[in-house]
């Protein structure tokens, strides 16, 4: 078990597989000239694998694999059986755009994968189109049926965009009513060198919440700490539906005090705080004849124990300027 200078668990691993991805959003990567990571940079299976191992022994429980794209990186599906013959034990998550995901929920379900997170901006094509650049609103809302036919937990993530999605609220609460999904709207971050974060899109917590009770009755759901597996969101249960809704605050309520998280790099580093851009970079070490992956563990545990209060970093926020370098599809969100 990793614990760190501010007494915190260091129990929950997200990994960035791929930086590639199939959607081009603005907030998030907004150019086709986007340099890719080569490939040989990019993190094996076997080593993303070993990876995994690795981390079980520092004690932690949750992986998350996420990118870029997870599902555009070949083979994917061979991979995420590989993982759970290798390690059945493990609580595997997912985070993906879902694109790709038509046909697949049988297989998530067959090993054990009953939790995905699906983002999704908007509830309407058109506008899905103009965020993402592609045209998939229809392939995506299938998929999250697809998933509930098949008994897997889906949290629907939103980046709350002032002006962009925050006039689709009355439709946003209509589908967290009448669907088994959380619903969560995620602040929107200044993460990466060319991030399109700018005030004029901020939509704090604050003013989510305000605008969702004038369309539904919610009431603050307190989760069981011993079985709290819901991340920084505040959830509320909307009266007389099936989902509820979550709203996630890294930037006006922060939860660095709580924080758990290592993150992978899809270029094999580590970063133990997204606010900042110290990465340890570890594939050299990983890939070296004599170090390999022992050198790495005592990396891991020497980095978790130091790992950061972000908030912090986020003062950086208040100059106007991204909080950190690295874009959102290297790091994983
Ligand atoms: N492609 C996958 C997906 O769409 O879920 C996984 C990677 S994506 C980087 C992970 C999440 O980060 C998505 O929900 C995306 O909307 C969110 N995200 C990207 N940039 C963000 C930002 N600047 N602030 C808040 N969330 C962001």
């Amino acid at each position: 078990m990793i614990t760190d200078q501010h007494g915190r668990n260091v129990n929950y691993m997200r990994i960035s597989i791929t930086d590639r991805c199939n959607l081009r959003c603005f907030y998030c990567r907004p150019c086709e000239s986007f340099h890719n990571i080569p490939h040989q940079d990019l993190l094996r299976y076997e080593e993303l694998l070993a990876l995994m191992k690795m981390a079980r022994n520092l004690g932690v429980e949750k992986i998350r694999l996420t990118g870029g794209e997870p599902m555009v990186r070949k083979d994917f599906s061979q991979f995420l059986q590989r993982v759970h013959q290798e390690l059945p034990q493990l609580d595997l998550r997912l985070t993906t755009n879902a694109t790709l995901l038509n046909g697949q929920a049988p297989l998530l379900a067959q090993i054990g994968l009953d939790k995905i997170n699906i983002s999704l901006d908007t509830l309407r094509r058109g506008k899905y189109e103009l965020i993402t650049g592609r045209d998939r609103f229809v392939q995506v809302r299938r998929a999250i049926d697809q998933c509930l036919d098949h008994g897997i937990a889906v949290k629907v993530n939103v980046v709350a965009l002032k002006g962009v999605n925050d006039e689709e609220m009355p439709e946003f609460m209509a589908f967290a009513r009448n669907l088994p999904v959380d619903l969560r709207f995620i602040e929107f971050m200044p993460i990466g060198r060319d991030s399109a974060w700018a005030k004029q899109y901020f939509w704090p917590a604050g003013d989510i919440l305000r605008q969702a009770r004038d369309h539904a009755d919610l009431t603050p759901f307190v989760p069981d700490p011993e079985t709290h597996t819901h991340g920084p969101a505040q959830l509320y249960t909307i009266q007389g539906g099936l989902g509820r809704l979550g709203i996630i605050s890294p930037l006006s309520n922060h939860f660095c005090g709580t924080c758990n998280r290592l993150r992978i790099t899809s270029h094999g580093s580590l970063r133990t705080c997204l606010f900042s851009d110290k990465e340890y970079r570890f594939r050299a070490m990983l890939r070296h004849p004599k170090l390999g992956i022992r050198a790495v563990e005592r990396l891991f545990r020497l980095a978790g124990e130091a790992k950061p209060v972000g908030y912090v970093l986020l003062k950086e926020m208040a100059r106007q300027r991204p909080v950190c370098h690295t874009a959102m599809s290297a790091i994983g969100g």
